[in-house]
């Protein structure tokens, strides 16, 4: 193997984000690890071997997975995984299940490769964090909303909601604007002269705010009255899709079972 760059053992905790056959008898699998964020691994044979794969490659499954990175491929291998945890108040609740999955997609699409230590932690905490309230709650619309928010800002996609982007003087009044390209709100001056600004409660902006501040663990506490959640699923929605451009396979049945009605 004259030529090939020396691999490196890695052991990890790891989410499992996605799973697919390939082959015969091989997976490849996306996990988020707690050492570098988001990579794709090739599982060599593990539809068959039961020893080193003992139903661990579900995806929501929470890993001990030992890797073989290489430099230069873009795939690692890996060789063995012992299950930590596999969420399985995730699996017997559809509302739960359908939460897990977007966030997980989104996660999957968004999380980045080859992060420094101290930030694929953070991310490996909150992304084991979300599925933890999801597990434990009783997902509706509101819960969608805030981890929707929670999982943008997580992966370095935070709106601004309290200062103005183009001034920088902190927003008041009633209403105020949020400009979804510009990425956050604008003050009363320059809301004057943005044009296809949403027009928000001031309420709703600082209740998606704080929930950017609370524990994973309290915001389904966080209370939400009808226009913050409307106004909130308007915002994040619109957010989402204009900073990410992804369409997400998962969207329309969360939406379906979440939300009375889809978000704009
Ligand atoms: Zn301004």
């Amino acid at each position: 193997m004259k030529g090939r760059a020396p691999g490196v053992r890695i052991v990890t905790e790891a989410l499992v984000l996605r799973s697919v056959d390939f082959g015969e008898s091989d997976r490849i699998v996306h996990l988020l690890t707690r050492s570098g964020g988001r990579l794709t691994a090739m599982a060599k044979g593990a539809r068959r071997s039961t020893k080193r794969f003992p139903g661990t490659l579900d995806f929501f499954n929470h890993l001990k997975a030992h890797l073989q990175v290489r430099g230069g491929q873009a795939m690692a291998r890996l060789e063995q995984a012992v299950l930590v945890s596999s969420f399985e108040a995730l699996r017997v609740d559809p509302s739960r299940f359908a939460l897990a999955v977007y966030l997980l997609e989104l996660l999957d699409r968004l999380a980045p490769e080859r992060l420094p230590r101290a930030d694929a932690e953070r991310l490996f905490a909150f992304a084991g964090g979300a599925l933890q309230a999801i597990a434990r709650g009783r997902p509706g619309r509101r819960l969608q909303i805030l981890l929707e928010l929670r999982t943008l800002a997580a992966v370095g996609l935070r709106p601004e909601l309290r200062s103005c982007v183009r001034c920088g003087r902190p927003v008041e009044g009633g209403t105020v604007a949020f400009h979804v390209p510009e990425g956050g709100c604008l003050c009363a001056a320059c809301g004057l002269r943005a044009e296809g600004a949403l027009t928000l409660h001031l309420g709703t902006l600082r209740a998606l705010d704080q929930a950017l501040q609370l524990g994973l663990d309290r915001l389904e506490r966080l209370a939400l009255g009808e226009v913050a959640e409307r106004e909130g699923a308007l915002l994040v929605r619109r957010f989402q899709r204009f900073h990410t451009g992804l369409e997400l396979r998962s969207e329309p049945v969360v939406d379906r079972l979440l939300a009375a009605r889809p978000p704009g």
